[in-house]
């Protein structure tokens, strides 16, 4: 008699609910992690970088151990029953997932179950599931405030699991994969460089991020917008593949402060809003499609230009705060969250580009990207989504950048070119005097791109394009 553990956006040995219970049980114990491209959206380039090497460090912890990590691919609802009969498995353990991913896994267990296999879920990858917090009338919330407020009065999430010491014994004699046959990494051209020297993929690199935010939790409140100061925690790319729990995330970040912060309060509320983004999943499972408010779909997006697409995905707009963010997601794998926000209403409001077509690349480029949270806020900051910002909030690029990165820091960290630029112009470098230009090395249109459109011209052909669907910017029920 075996156990199978089938493991996937759970990639840690700490408060890992499915772990501890196939531990148990006290037998043998088949540990397997399925790539599975078919029956679900196929992960992007950004982050299958990510999963190698999250797969990797989590081998060598269970290696360590004295355990195995199975790499399997193909269709999941094949795959987990045919390596259930091999290794001969009285029962399975996975944790929770949710939306279209609920549905594959719906399908396995009715298979397992058919043949005898009991399998036994958990939840593990979110705080609060998708059925446990309705509304009074038992529907699913649309406004995040209200969900968050019924989430909190369910009380404190429970406390974090340990990590395991020892673990049982592997199947003998079971074959998957080689990481380097998943062929997860990219190879030439090999764009990774800036990925790798940024992050620290798997558990342990996770509990430091972790460790190294607990200690400025105090400022996040203050300081979370930004972007050229290291104010929020970058481990949305550990939370996406679960190398670190929201449990884990939600004590550490508790326990920090002395005693309940408004501070603290602000990062769970955050935490919220991933909350939020996969309930909203669980109800629209193709979200990344379809527009949650139907209004959008007659929306009268421009055909794009091919021109104007390279040069926001490459970070060529002529407007700084744009092109250091597009620049930080291509050369890091993330960008921060104020400056998505605003590279995302540049892209649908000033070049009135469709939600899904930047959805895509961040879904390609992004270490974090997952099905919720993306498409979740392409849309929210379109104006389609769930409790969305109203399309009519049309950010301007400059007033952005100089509110939220005054001295300009971080577009001179990702756009060289305007380095020496004093920091009175370097957000509006089409208004430095032709001195200032010289002295900073800047030709514009040469060294440095011309705005590829005007703020004020682009906004008002938004905001027609708005009134063509009825333009009304009002708020959706609970
Ligand atoms: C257009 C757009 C696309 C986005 N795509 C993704 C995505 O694919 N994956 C992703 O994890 N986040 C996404 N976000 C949300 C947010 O930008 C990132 O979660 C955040 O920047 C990650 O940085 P951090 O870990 O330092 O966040 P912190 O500010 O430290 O927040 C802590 C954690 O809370 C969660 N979180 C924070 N803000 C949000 C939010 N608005 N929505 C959902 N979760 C949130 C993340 O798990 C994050 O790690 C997107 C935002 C925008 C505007």
């Amino acid at each position: 008699m075996a156990t199978l553990l089938w493991l996937r956006d759970d990639l840690r040995l700490a408060d890992n609910p499915a772990l501890a219970a196939a531990m148990a049980a006290r037998e043998p114990l088949a540990i397997v992690h399925v790539l599975d491209d078919e029956s679900l959206r196929p992960i992007g380039a950004a982050a299958r970088w990510w999963l190698h090497r999250s797969l990797q460090s989590l081998g060598a912890d269970l290696a360590r151990r004295g355990q195995d990590l199975i790499l399997k691919r193909g269709r999941a609802a094949r795959v987990i029953p045919q390596l259930a009969a091999e290794v001969g498995a009285s029962r399975a353990f996975w944790n929770r997932r949710y939306g279209p991913a609920a549905t594959v896994d719906a399908a396995v267990e009715k298979t397992l179950a058919g043949r005898g296999i009991a399998v036994s879920t958990f939840k593990a990858s979110l705080l609060f599931e998708p059925d446990e917090v309705m509304t009074r009338t038992g529907t699913p919330y649309r406004v995040y405030s209200a969900f968050w407020r019924a989430a909190l009065a369910r009380g404190e999430p429970r406390r974090p699991l340990p990590k395991p010491r020892k673990l049982p014994p592997p199947v003998e004699g079971v074959t998957g994969e080689s990481i380097d046959a998943l062929r997860l990494l990219p190879v030439a051209p090999d764009w990774s460089g800036g990925i790798r020297a940024s992050w620290q993929p798997g558990e342990h690199g996770a509990a430091e991020r972790l460790d190294a935010f607990a200690d400025a939790v105090g400022d996040y409140g203050a300081l979370r917008d930004r972007p050229d100061l290291p104010a929020s925690s970058m481990l949305s790319p550990h939370i996406r593949f679960g190398e670190v729990s929201p449990f884990q995330v939600w004590h550490a970040a508790a326990g920090a402060t002395a005693r309940p912060s408004a501070s603290a309060a602000k990062f769970e509320a955050e935490l919220g809003w991933r909350e939020f983004a996969w309930h909203i999943l669980a109800q629209v499972p193709d979200m990344a499609r379809r527009n949650i408010r139907p209004e959008f779909d007659d929306f009268p997006w421009a055909v794009p230009y091919e021109d104007d697409m390279w040069d926001w995905r490459r970070g060529r707009t002529g407007f700084p705060i744009v092109d250091a963010g597009m620049r930080q997601l291509w050369e890091t794998g993330w960008m921060h969250n104020r400056v998505r926000m605003i590279v995302a209403s540049f892209l649908t409001k000033h070049l009135l580009v469709d939600w899904r077509i930047g959805e895509e690349w961040f879904w390609e480029t992004l270490v974090d990207a997952d099905p919720a949270s993306n498409p979740f806020n392409w849309q929210w900051v379109a104006g389609s989504g769930a409790d969305a910002q109203p399309f009519f909030r049309i950010f301007n690029p400059v007033t952005q950048g100089e509110k939220f990165d005054p001295e300009g820091r971080y577009v001179r960290r990702h756009v060289p070119e305007l380095a020496r630029l004093p920091a009175a112009v370097i957000h509006r470098p089409w208004e430095a005097g032709p001195l200032e230009l010289a002295a900073a090395g800047v030709t514009l249109g040469e060294t440095y791109p011309l705005p590829i459109v005007e703020h004020a011209s682009a906004r008002e052909r938004a905001l027609a394009a708005f009134a063509k669907i009825g333009g009304k910017g009002g708020k959706p029920s609970p």
